[in-house]
């Protein structure tokens, strides 16, 4: 008998093949929730939608698959340049917002904010689909519908743990006017994969942006950094951010009792390994290659010296590129173009993580009888030494994920362990370098 619609959804959403999008959620008319969004945060079927409904989620849903040559062939065939590492680009350059306020509040240079609110001043959009911080559960995100520039800077800033913005498909629907979106890559294929069957969710959206994404922590990473820091209860934060401050920024909580940690982001990185979301490592696309415009942190000594705030971006489409020359025109942003080939070297530990270390963690999966996404893009070749690289990445990050290791570091003070990461981190990437550069940008 063939298996029904709803158990292949469900064999997506109760596995690592689940990327949190949302989709499912919003489109299912609450038979599908959210129930433990601080802990492994999988939707769950609470009453079986019917067989049409099950047909509309299981389409939406790019855990399974996302065919990426088909849909850049869809979306993007006028892009005048292509990379595998990159997707379609039409330019890329390091850029950042002219306006100190917007720049200082962004992420990296305030990109994706100071655009969406050019589209918003010029009347291009009616509203911006964001990720902020929830108001009644600071601790938790929530994505929302933005109308003003003050809302679109309130959800300024990366959220590094878990985020389901297309749960908000129905609001994104019923929006009276044009709308702006930002998500995360999965969320991006997931919104393409919906428009590509004109599903009227999606008919609102005509701009698509986003961050550049390596990976996403769970929840526990936001209790452990408390914990090594005595503070038992999460329930009493009343501020989260990820990136607060100068560029790269901090990550800071502030409680309610008055109480504030903050560690530099580049340390609190240590909660990486201990807490990443699998379904990170399962992703291909670290530069959001569905998007009209993405950016990311341009990541060079030149620029973190630097402070304030540098994005590497990249316009996609013919839209992403004329919005950035208007904005360059009108003296709202700096864009310095470089070659795609700088882009990638600029990101090589990421393009290493992802379009390499994910085809081979895909054959570590298959052998151990998992099932992967299939992207319909498969990149090999690698050499022996990129292959014992990666058993030893796995083999970190399969023990740190184990509940004695995150109890073990929650007790040591997360300035120390900070400090020892970022120092391990950087001998580790000086003895990768040449694993992880060699063919980079053929
Ligand atoms: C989970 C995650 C992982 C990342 N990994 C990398 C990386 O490996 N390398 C790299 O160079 N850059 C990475 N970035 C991107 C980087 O942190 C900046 O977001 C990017 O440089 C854009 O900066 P900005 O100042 O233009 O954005 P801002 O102006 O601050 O705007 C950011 C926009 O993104 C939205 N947003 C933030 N977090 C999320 C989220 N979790 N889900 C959906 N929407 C969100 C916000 O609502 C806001 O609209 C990551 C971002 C995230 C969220």
């Amino acid at each position: 008998m063939a298996e029904r619609t709803i158990e292949k959804l469900k064999s997506i959403m109760n596995s690592d093949l689940c990327t949190r999008c949302g989709s499912c959620v919003g489109l299912s008319e609450g038979k599908i929730i959210f129930t433990d969004r601080e802990g492994k945060y999988l939707p769950k079927v609470i009453s079986e939608p019917d067989e049409l409904t099950a047909k509309r989620l299981l389409n939406s849903c790019p855990g399974k698959d996302f065919n990426f040559k088909e849909f850049r062939g869809k979306f993007y065939n006028d892009a005048p340049e292509f990379h595998t590492y990159t997707g379609p680009v039409f330019s890329v350059g390091i850029a950042h917002s002219n306006v100190p306020m917007i720049r200082n509040m962004g992420a990296s240079g305030g990109m994706i904010s100071a655009i969406l609110i050019w589209l918003l001043e010029n009347k291009k959009i009616d509203g911006a689909v964001v990720t902020g911080m929830s108001k009644t559960e600071p601790w938790l995100t929530k994505p929302f519908i933005a109308t003003t520039p003050e809302e679109i800077l309130s959800a300024a800033q990366s959220k590094y743990i878990i985020t389901s913005v297309n749960e908000i498909l129905p609001e994104i629907e019923s929006f009276n006017g044009i709308l702006a979106y930002v998500g995360l890559p999965p969320q991006v294929q997931s919104i393409r994969k919906l428009q590509a069957i004109n599903d009227p969710s999606v008919k609102n959206i005509k701009y698509i942006f986003g961050p550049f994404y390596g990976n996403t922590l769970h929840f526990s990473s936001i209790r452990s950094f408390l914990r090594s820091y005595s503070i038992k209860d999460y329930h009493n934060i009343s501020k989260l951010y990820f990136r607060y401050g100068e560029w790269p920024g901090n990550m800071r909580i502030e409680m309610n009792d008055g109480r504030i940690v903050q560690l530099p982001k580049f340390h609190a990185n240590y909660l990486i390994p201990f807490h990443i979301m699998t379904n990170s490592l399962l992703c291909t696309d670290l530069s959001n290659e569905f998007t009209d415009i993405s950016g990311g942190d341009a990541w060079a000594p030149v620029y973190e010296e630097r402070g304030k705030g540098f994005s590497l971006v990249i316009a996609r489409s013919a839209k992403g590129q004329h919005i950035l020359e208007e904005m360059k025109k009108e003296g709202l942003i700096t864009f310095n173009p470089i070659s795609i080939n700088e882009a990638i070297t600029m990101h090589s530990h990421g393009y290493d993580l992802k379009k390499r270390g994910t085809f081979i963690r895909f054959k570590f999966r298959k052998l151990l009888g998992f099932s992967n996404p299939d992207y319909g893009y498969v990149i090999k070749g690698f050499p022996f030494s990129r292959y014992l690289m990666e058993l030893a990445i796995d083999f970190l990050f399969i023990i740190l994920g184990t509940a004695p290791a995150r109890w073990f570091i929650a007790q040591i003070s997360p300035a120390f362990v900070g400090r020892v990461f970022e120092k391990t981190r950087n001998v580790w990437k000086k003895a990768t370098y040449s694993i992880k550069r060699e063919n980079l940008n053929q």
